[in-house]
């Protein structure tokens, strides 16, 4: 079982000018860690919409890479976005799946289908081929450059413990964290 905390330390310290799209219960530990030009929370009303978004942003900015951290109860929102992935393959594009089996942030209750749903399963499923389920910390690290120097579209589903995260609160709204995002977008774009 992996530690979230410890995964997003490893890649803020690895990241440069990845796109990194965060939702729900990652977002508020990835802003402690990150908050610059390319972080973006999807949150307020984005649950379940962190994967088509930055599956967008993918195709649009394709000089950029777009890594997605998304939690297992939000990509349960959008299961159908694996489809649309496989469907356009990008390949600036990477999905992590954080897989607690709860929607933290407002109480880990179960999600539907925890302990029993296999999320590679249901990618590879969809048709997308480069799918990896990280169950510990010799698996993350023995995979942890794919996520900057694979061949997208890549998903990775990795198994963290439960935690406690609060509903997520961040100082700037939603508009303006989205302008800071196209603003820094658009003067990287070329
Ligand atoms: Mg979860």
């Amino acid at each position: 079982m992996l530690n979230k905390y410890t995964c997003l330390k490893k890649l803020a310290a690895r990241r440069s000018d990845e796109i990194i799209i965060t939702n729900m219960g990652i977002a508020k530990p990835w802003e402690n860690l990150s908050d610059g030009p390319f972080d973006f929370a999807s949150v307020d009303s984005g649950m379940g919409h962190a994967a088509d978004l930055a599956h967008g942003l993918a195709i649009a900015q394709p000089h950029h890479r777009i890594i997605t951290l998304n939690g297992d109860g939000s990509m349960l929102m959008c299961l159908g976005t694996l489809v649309t992935i496989a469907q356009r393959p990008v390949n600036n594009y990477v999905l992590i799946i954080i897989e607690n089996g709860t929607y933290e942030i407002t109480g880990n209750q179960f999600v539907p289908g925890a302990g029993k749903i296999n999320y590679e399963t249901i990618a590879r499923g969809a048709g997308i081929d480069e799918v990896y389920t990280i169950y510990d910390d010799s698996d993350f690290d023995a995979k942890f450059a794919l996520i900057f120097e694979g061949e997208g579209p890549l998903v990775f589903v990795w198994k963290v413990a439960q935690a406690n995260e609060p509903v997520p609160n961040f100082q700037l709204p939603l508009w303006e964290r989205a302008h800071r995002l196209r603003k820094n977008l658009n003067e990287n774009t070329n």
